[in-house]
């Protein structure tokens, strides 16, 4: 396998060499060329597979790819992941890979100011990582911000926003995203409120357990 075959982006591909990501892990693999397609994914992975750029790759993707005639900035792409270092990983990944694009990231999570990272979400990042728990905070208390532009939704270390009691959280974001985006939920275990959530949010998932 190799990350030549699937089509990527130069400026991807440069970042990758960059990076010395030279051949990708099992689930990336797996996950980017299905992901490419516009298709749903639950992928079964645990930190340290390499899980986080297999799905930043595909996303970084579509961000690039701009329909003609909507060139205002707007948020495309929307991951949720548990906890506020996992979200500083995530940006990490997502900043280094996006190097030579103009892809912007924008980070929501607690003890960050809420004022601060209102003033950041006005200019309409392309991508936001955030934890539930700050999100929910700006979709209900400021009126600017809107999910409705999204056309990829990100759910990441499902099981474990789950166990943390986010369920209710997860289930009022996922009712205020478009109904008509792409869903990636990865999750080191599947149980059954994991499986609940994938049939509440993905549409016809591939399902990839590597
Ligand atoms: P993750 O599971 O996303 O937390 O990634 C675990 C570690 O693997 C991180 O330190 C990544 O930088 C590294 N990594 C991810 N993909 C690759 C790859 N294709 N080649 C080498 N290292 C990678």
């Amino acid at each position: 396998e190799s990350f030549l075959t699937m089509n990527l982006s130069r400026p991807v591909l440069k970042a990758l060499t960059t990076l010395q990501f030279h051949k990708p892990t099992p689930i990336q693999a797996a996950t980017i060329p299905v992901a490419l397609l516009g298709k749903d994914v639950v992928g079964g992975a645990v930190t340290g597979s390499g899980k986080t750029a297999a799905f930043i790759i595909p996303t970084l993707e579509r961000m690039l790819y701009r329909e003609k005639g909507k060139h205002a900035a707007a948020t495309r792409c929307l991951i949720l992941v548990p906890t506020r270092e996992l979200a500083v990983q995530c940006f990490d990944v997502g900043t280094k890979l996006s190097i030579h694009t103009d892809v912007r990231f924008c980070l929501v999570v607690g003890g960050l100011s809420v004022k601060s990272q209102e003033v950041a979400l006005r200019t309409r990042p392309d991508v936001i990582i955030a934890t539930p728990g700050r999100l929910i905070d700006h979709i209900r208390n400021s009126p600017s911000f809107t999910l409705d532009t999204l056309d990829v939704l990100v759910l990441d270390e499902a099981d474990r926003m789950l166990s943390d009691g986010f369920a209710e959280e997860l289930a009022e974001i996922i009712k205020s995203c478009p109904v008509a985006r792409q869903t990636m939920l990865f999750s080191a275990t599947m149980t059954d409120s994991v499986d609940e959530l994938v049939k509440m949010s993905l549409n016809k998932p591939v399902r990839l357990f590597v």
